[in-house]
């Protein structure tokens, strides 16, 4: 059986075709990092790890020293398809660096998968008892946060272009500096009423704004499909007084890591939902672990991922097919902003559908153009 034999990192920047606009932070490219695990056959198996030191608080050097050091040393000899065996290696590692645990978990499982033939989703189904899925997955659109009330009718303009261009779902992300019940009353107003919108707060809200913004909102008949985490992550009092007092389901995202951040959230009713990234998680399996307790718990389930190219939105297409309720719209959108492949082949988009790979894994290789300067070990 073919063992791994090497993990190389490789940088590939890539811009973004327009700012990406939250309320924590503004970003015009993207750094992605992608992790090529080697196996003893020659093959390659590719992650992603999604780095931002305000977010994933990882960087592309933080990331190469995890990988290229403990991370490696776990899985470098293992046999992809033993799972367990290298997977509690793996997360035994290092504390915390989940972005690049994720990297290097979904680059030995894809090796495991092109070993054995199958997509990545159907290796994943076979962790879950489940089906692999469907064949593509349904994604939002994010809109990056106005800087001001000026920007106001260029983010209408443009929620209209993506409707138009079969965008059923749009994700507003909104902060502090912008008036958001008249923001959303102009959107909701502009596009009618078949256009799903869900906003993202990113944590800017104290829980008593919060409160009173959505139910303004509420009142104003905008309509929204879900807040994401309105107040600070760690707030989960506030969370849970945000989602006693509105009619709005709340999304949990910055709140949630691990399945024992979803158990106090559970504990306290502090969620309706939870939006279940790989960086978060740790890669493919504890994603799987934290979607099947949300389920058991009656907490729905979206996949979301962080701003991030092609090998991350692919092997978080696959996890969507796997988890995702029927007719579910997910967060994957992320591919939707970079002006260039960061990797050839993997999930393909067309509107708002992500369509997974046909090939074994995760069906991506390197793009020719970027030069590895990742050390083999
Ligand atoms: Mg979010």
């Amino acid at each position: 059986m073919s063992t791994v034999v090497a993990l190389r990192v490789h940088d590939v920047h890539v811009p973004l075709t327009r700012p990406f606009v939250t309320a924590v932070r503004r970003a015009q490219a993207i750094d992605v990092v992608l992790v090529e695990a080697v196996d003893s056959d020659g093959r390659s198996g590719w992650g992603e790890a999604a780095t931002s030191w305000r977010v994933t608080g990882e960087s592309p050097a933080s990331v190469r020293a995890a990988v290229t050091g403990p991370l490696a040393e776990a899985v470098v000899g293992a046999v992809p398809a033993q799972v367990d065996h290298w997977s509690t290696a793996l997360h035994h590692a290092v504390h915390a660096n989940s972005a690049a645990r994720a990297a290097v978990e979904c680059a030995v499982l894809d090796l495991a998968a092109r070993a054995a033939g199958v997509g990545f989703a159907e290796l994943l189904s076979g962790f879950t008892a489940g089906s692999p899925g469907p064949a593509a997955v349904r994604t939002d659109m994010t809109l990056s946060a106005p800087d001001g009330p000026a920007q106001t009718d260029a983010l209408i303009r443009r929620a209209l272009e993506l409707r138009d261009g079969g965008f059923g779902t749009l994700k507003v992300k909104v902060d502090g500096r912008t008036d958001t019940v008249d923001l959303l009353a102009r959107l909701r107003a502009a596009l009618g009423p078949a256009t799903v919108l869900r906003i993202d707060a990113n944590q800017a809200w104290t829980p008593a704004v919060a409160v009173r913004t959505l139910r303004a909102c509420e009142d104003a008949g905008v309509g929204l499909d879900l807040v994401e985490q309105p107040v600070a992550a760690r707030d989960l009092a506030g969370l849970a007084e945000v989602t006693a007092a509105i009619d709005t389901p709340v999304l949990a995202d910055e709140a949630v890591w691990t399945v024992e951040d979803l158990a106090l959230v559970v504990e306290r009713h502090a969620a309706d939902l939870v939006n279940v990234k790989l960086a978060k998680t740790a890669g493919p399996l504890g994603a799987l672990a934290v979607a099947a307790s949300a389920r058991a718990a009656g907490l729905d389930v979206l996949i979301g991922c962080m701003l991030e190219g092609t090998v991350g939105v692919t092997a978080a297409a696959a996890l969507a097919a796997v988890t995702g309720r029927s007719g579910a719209t997910h967060d994957l959108d992320a591919g939707l902003w970079l002006t260039g492949a960061s990797a050839i082949g993997g999930a393909r988009y067309e509107g708002d559908l992500v369509h997974l790979p046909m090939g074994p894994g995760l069906g991506v290789r390197a793009a020719s153009s970027p030069t590895p300067v990742g050390a083999d070990r």
